[in-house]
């Protein structure tokens, strides 16, 4: 029996010693060696006295006379911040607990001493956390509601010094008349700085035991800037959205006033150059050619702002359908045919096989007329245009290539501008409006394509255009790629999406911005976004809010991809959420759910 106490006390991980009346060290296990730097044979020749600091030495053997006279049992943990002396002169803090106990009829104490050093240093990093933290936290008396600890940033972010904290409540911060200022729900509220001034911040709050009382940890971010930039973004679409509506309007009266009166004098202009009332001499016939040429030009300079405005607008309606491609373009190359040969230009086709598209037909038919037009104006007689279709990722891409003059490659991009045409190449020959490919392009956006030229001057041009296949699910019918936003800062996460979803024929865009998520959800609207929630200086949750709280983005579903997700961010709006790390296959499997590919 003797001998399993003895094991007990050698294994112990705290110090424990016996001290008999005179202070005298009787008994010691290793862990006081190893804790106080003393062999065992020193400490039994020490008296506790000699562990004690200087400072405390004399109080002590009064409280250990006290304590001979009214023994009782001291517990760890209650004491105040007590300190031991090491043999090599270091002060470290302890915890000691003491009791009573009778040897031989004397009174001698048994001490037990716990070497606190490592937990005070993880309180003091603790502490520092909090303090350094750039969100502002306090904690507050859960029932007293008064304030108890303070950081650094909630003295920034309110005003008030710390003293003034300490001495006021978490009421003292509402705004008047709003509502409790914390006791109630986590979530965004109302706050007044010390200078008067609103701001609106997220709060959570977290039970914790401060000094022994039962209190809230608050951390309150300032979420001012960004609810002003959420109403500034709504504003100005809203904005927008007036403005393009009355423009539109406005073209679509306009056009129609003005299509009216071209349609007679279209009309009429025909009807006398018929020689319908009578013969005209050479000059009147001219006239009247001038006359039908500017008329046609005007028409269609007409009909193509209309379309414009419309796509603009989003008003212009598609009725997307299966088009087989090979009738289609032998349709379209048959309507132009005439105008080629006229001008001793050979027009070809390269059969497109079975392919099919998933878009309008009318769109595509004056898509394919246009690039056509366009090649026959720009290609010098004796030259030659090639129309050719074929099929690559789940898109068909079809081709008009010229001989003609070609487009330098500064103007590559700029024919795509309204109006844009390239002077020397037109010779400042008015012969289109400037609208067409500009409208091909937006139409082509609007149908999930793109459009785009390969060209040398002097050399010929190829112009290019790609539309989906084939029809999937619905939020994907008009793209082949689903679009997945992903707000992600770190690289190598980035790296690790692009490797699992690119090669999934999925596209992908970054940003590592909250406010940059928003600017580009509501210009891209994506088919899915995934949420980080740990970004440098903000929460990913705040951007969850965001999009859920914005009339345009509220619908795109939102997956929180993260170390910390749980739950919570469900009951927020996402419709999914994943913890870190996350497997290829499962990460797959969610994306495909939530942002089906067309087929
Ligand atoms: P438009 O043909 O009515 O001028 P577009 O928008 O269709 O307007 O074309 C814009 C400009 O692009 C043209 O004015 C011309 O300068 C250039 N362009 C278009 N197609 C060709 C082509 N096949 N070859 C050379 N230049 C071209």
């Amino acid at each position: 029996m003797d001998n399993r106490f003895e094991y007990l006390l050698e294994a112990a991980p705290d110090g424990v010693m016996e001290v008999d009346r005179s202070g005298r060290i009787v008994l010691a296990n290793p862990s006081c060696e190893r804790i106080l730097g003393y062999s065992r044979e020193e400490l039994l020749s020490m008296r506790v006295e000699d562990l004690v600091p200087l400072a405390q030495r004399r109080g002590h053997e009064r409280h250990r006379a006290s304590f001979a006279d009214a023994p009782s049992l001291r517990p760890m943990g209650q004491s105040l911040r007590l300190r031991a002396l090491r043999k090599d002169g270091v002060e470290i803090p302890v915890q000691i607990s003491i009791s009573p106990i009778q040897v031989a009829g004397e009174a001698h104490t048994v001490a037990v001493i716990r070497d606190v050093s490592e937990a005070e240093s993880l309180a003091e990093q603790t502490r520092q956390l909090f303090e350094l933290t750039p969100v502002a936290c306090c904690v507050y008396d859960q029932e007293t509601l008064r304030f108890l600890d303070v950081n650094s940033q909630a003295i920034v972010t309110y005003g008030y010094s710390r003293e003034e904290f300490l001495s006021m409540t978490v009421q003292d911060l509402r705004c008047s008349g709003r509502g409790e200022a914390m006791q109630d729900e986590d979530g965004p509220r109302c706050h007044l700085r010390k200078n008067g001034e609103q701001i609106e911040v997220e709060a959570r709050r977290h039970p914790m035991q401060y000094r022994g009382r039962l209190a809230q940890l608050v951390v309150l971010r300032d979420i001012t800037e960004r609810r002003r930039f959420e109403e500034r973004l709504e504003e100005e679409r809203t904005r927008a959205e007036t403005a393009s509506r009355a423009k539109s309007e406005f073209l679509a009266s306009m056009s129609h006033e003005l299509r009216s009166p071209l349609h007679t004098i279209i009309g009429f202009s025909e009807l006398l150059a018929e020689g319908m009332e009578g013969p005209l001499n050479e000059k009147q016939t001219r006239f009247i050619r001038h006359i039908q040429k500017d008329s046609q030009h005007l028409l269609t300079l007409i009909n193509d702002i209309l379309d414009l405005s419309k796509i603009e607008a989003g008003r212009l309606e598609f009725h997307l359908e299966v088009i087989a491609l090979q009738s289609l373009i032998d349709e379209t190359v048959a309507s132009v045919l005439p105008q080629a040969e006229a001008k001793g230009l050979s027009l070809k086709c390269i059969a497109a096989g079975g392919l099919e598209a998933w878009a309008d037909r009318v769109r595509v038919h004056q898509l394919l007329l246009n690039l056509l037009s366009n090649a026959i104006k720009f290609t010098p007689a004796g030259g030659s245009i090639l129309v050719e279709a074929s099929e690559k990722n789940h898109m068909v891409e079809i081709r008009v290539t010229d001989t003609g003059i070609g487009v330098p490659p500064e103007h590559h991009e700029s024919i795509f501008d309204v109006f844009y045409q390239v002077a020397a190449t037109t010779k400042g020959v008015r012969e289109g409006t400037g609208l067409g490919l500009a409208i091909c392009r937006r139409l082509l956006e609007q149908m999930g394509g793109k459009i785009w030229v390969e060209s040398k001057p002097g050399e010929g041009s190829k112009f290019s255009f790609t539309l989906p296949t084939t029809a999937g699910e619905p939020s994907s019918q008009r793209r082949d790629r689903p679009i997945v936003l992903a707000l992600e800062d770190d690289s190598a996460a980035r790296e690790l999406l692009r490797e699992y979803l690119e090669v999934n024929s999925y596209e992908l865009v970054f940003v590592d911005s909250i406010r940059e998520a928003l600017v580009k959800a509501l210009e891209i609207q994506p088919d899915l976004v995934l949420l980080d929630l740990l970004l440098p200086g903000e929460s990913g949750l705040e951007a969850l809010r965001s999009l859920k709280g914005l009339r345009e983005t509220r619908d795109i579903p939102v997956a929180v991809v993260s170390v910390m997700a749980d739950d919570s961010v469900l009951k927020m709006g996402a419709v999914e959420y994943l913890t870190k790390p996350v497997a290829k296959d499962k990460l797959l499997a969610m994306v495909r759910r939530l942002a089906p590919r067309a087929k």
